[in-house]
Formats: C-alpha cells, sequence, structure tokens
C-alpha cells in the first residue's frame, strides 16, 4: 500500500516562481505541481496537494491561520499517513510550536519545510527539502509511522518543530535547534535518531483551536527606561509577557525594575523568564541578579525558545482556568518543549 501524503501549501519563497513579463515573483498554481517538480512522479508516495486560495507570506501568519491550517489537518487526518506543510522560513518556528500545542495525542508527521529561493530557480534548495519532507512524512516501520510529531525539515536536517529557531537569513541551513537533537539527517542515507523521537500517541487526536493573543515580549537590554517597562507592563489587555532575559535568566537588580513586575503580577499578569541566548536555560536563583524574580512570582521557562513560549503562552492563557492552572502547565512539558 502507498503512503498518502497531503501538501499545504500557505505560501512563502518555496511556491514561487518569476512572472515571465513582469520578473515578479507570484505564487504558482498547486494543481500543477508535478510540472515544477517532476521528480514527484517518480514517487512511491499517493501525493494530493491544497493550497491557501491567497497564499501570504509568512511574515503576515496570524493565529487564525494557524487554526485554518490545524482544521485542514484534522479534516483530513484519517485518510492520509502524513502532512507536509509549506511555509515561508520567517514565522516557520512559531507556526511549527503552534501546531504542535494545538494537536494534541499526534499518531502521524506534520512536516514544515520551505526554502530560501524559490522552486523555480537553478540554484533552489526548496526540491531538496520538499523531496525529502515528503519521504520523511510517508516513512513507515513495520506499518507504522515513524515520526509522528510536528517538525520542521530543511537542508538535509529534521528538527522538533517546537525546539526551533531561525537563525540565519543567507544560508540554506537557516534553523537551528539548540537545545535538541536533530530527529533525522539525510545523506546518502535517511538516517533517524530514533531515541529522540516523540513516542507515538495512542490517543485520538484532539484538535484545540483556542489561541489567547493577548500577550508580549519584553527584551531586556543595559540601558532599559523605565518609561519602556512600564510601558509594557501595563499595556491594555496583556494578560502574559515573557520577559527575555540575559544568560540564565538574569537581569536588572534595580528597585523600580523588580517592584514594576511585582506590581504586574500582583494585578495577575503572568511573567514567563525566557532567556535571550540560543542555547542554555533559565534558573531562577542561580545568580543574585534572578533570585528576586523567584521571589516575585516570576514563571522561569527553562530552555523553551521565545518562538514556543509565544505559541505555548497564546494556548495554555485560553486553555486554562486560572492562573495557577496556567503556571503549572507552563511548568510541564506538554509537546517536547522543554527539557
Ligand atoms: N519572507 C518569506 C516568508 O517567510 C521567506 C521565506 O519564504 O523563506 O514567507
Amino acid at each position: 500500500m502507498k503512503s498518502k501524503v497531503l501538501l499545504i501549501y500557505t505560501g512563502g519563497t518555496i511556491g514561487m516562481m518569476q512572472d515571465a513579463k513582469t520578473g515578479q515573483l507570484k505564487p504558482f498554481d498547486f494543481k500543477h505541481l508535478t510540472e515544477q517538480i517532476p521528480e514527484l512522479n517518480k514517487f512511491d508516495v499517493a501525493l494530493s496537494a491544497i493550497s491557501f486560495e491567497k497564499p501570504i507570506d509568512s511574515s503576515d501568519m496570524q493565529p487564525t491561520v494557524w487554526v485554518e491550517i490545524a482544521r485542514m489537518i484534522e479534516k483530513n487526518y484519517s485518510k492520509v499517513d502524513g502532512f507536509v506543510i509549506l511555509h515561508g522560513s520567517d514565522t516557520m518556528s512559531f507556526t511549527a510550536s503552534a501546531l504542535s500545542f494545538m494537536l494534541e495525542s499526534l499518531s502521524k508527521p506534520v512536516i514544515l519545510t520551505g526554502s530560501q529561493l524559490p522552486i523555480g530557480t537553478i540554484r533552489t534548495d526548496g526540491k531538496e527539502n520538499l523531496i525529502t519532507a515528503i519521504e520523511i512524512a510517508a516513512a513507515k516501520k513495520s506499518g507504522k509511522p515513524i515520526v509522528s510529531e510536528v517538525c520542521i525539515y530543511f537542508e538535509y536536517q529534521l528538527y522538533r518543530g517546537n525546539r526551533t529557531h531561525k537563525y540565519n537569513a543567507e544560508h540554506f541551513q537557516a534553523f537551528q535547534s539548540a537545545n535538541y537533537p536533530v530527529l533525522a539527517e539525510a545523506g546518502v542515507h535517511l538516517k533517524y535518531n530514533i531515541s529522540a523521537l516523540a513516542k507515538p500517541s495512542n490517543k485520538k487526536l484532539k484538535v484545540h483551536t483556542s489561541l489567547n493573543p493577548n500577550i508580549a515580549i519584553l527584551k531586556v537590554f543595559p540601558g532599559i527606561t523605565e518609561n519602556v517597562v512600564q510601558a509594557i507592563l501595563s499595556s491594555k489587555n496583556t494578560k502574559a509577557i515573557i520577559l527575555e532575559t540575559f544568560g540564565s535568566g538574569n537581569a536588572s537588580t534595580q528597585k523600580w525594575f523588580i517592584e514594576a513586575l511585582k506590581k504586574a503580577i500582583d494585578k495577575g499578569v503572568i511573567i514567563y523568564n525566557v532567556t535571550q541566548c540560543n542555547a542554555g536555560a533559565v534558573e531562577q536563583g542561580k545568580y543574585a541578579t534572578s533570585a528576586a524574580f523567584k521571589k516575585i512570582g516570576v514563571i522561569g521557562g527553562s530552555d523553551i525558545t521565545t518562538e514556543a513560549a509565544v505559541a505555548k503562552l497564546m494556548f495554555v492563557l485560553a486553555n486554562s482556568k486560572n492562573n495557577k492552572e496556567a503556571e503549572k502547565l507552563l511548568k510541564s512539558n506538554l509537546r517536547g518543549e522543554i527539557s
């Protein structure tokens, strides 16, 4: 039996081609995908494709679009063996993180991929990315999918989606997963890192479509003014703030800063401490410069990425009854997003 894979084209560079007349990049017709990539005909995979009516540059991504993608997956879940989502690389890590929280008890692969150069260009990285992403989405062992989580495949590497960060706008290798091992490597052979892969769920897929976008990011820097901090902490309707701190979760010990944070926490705003570093984790209390955070009720984000923290906060805020429950969920490893 051939594996069935559904391609969902949301937009981004990968699906663009140059208009012969204007020279501008425009999305190509996904009904004619194999005209662009004849290699797809050689695959022993039953491929189907759906495209957003209006493909978007992923910098225009919104939580409402994540809901749209999650619903497309839900609708087709029993019909196919795996999904490949074509997506711009700019916000791919955010989308992969959001989908990981929205798709509970996943037992099939959801692989996001894209490219730095459009498929139609000679040096495109899109063909390899797409072809191997399909191979991974179709891969089975003893009749069961090898991968059963939300991943990003880019430039010969498969990553856990909610561990990734786009760190390079120039190189074909655009993503990094600094705090979690690569899940598979594509060389002459496709080598899976079996012990790092999530175990498939034996429960029924549960799709969560409620997200609360009332969050903010406060990135600290030497010299940040009280004005700026106050403006973010007291912004209307904001329910949770990612405090992007130095190193292992440190920031200024100035009295006004700690007091401002405490006041926000006392008013019910969740403050979530995430490091500005690419690798490593927040350890509140390791240094004196983070000890006060622990005391006033700042929640440590461990080794979560900012991208996954954004998605997790939106998910947790919409799916918990009160701040106590939200805190419990934030501290728990829900989808392999923290170590
Ligand atoms: N700006 C594009 C996007 O994220 C870049 C890309 O496709 O990689 O949609």
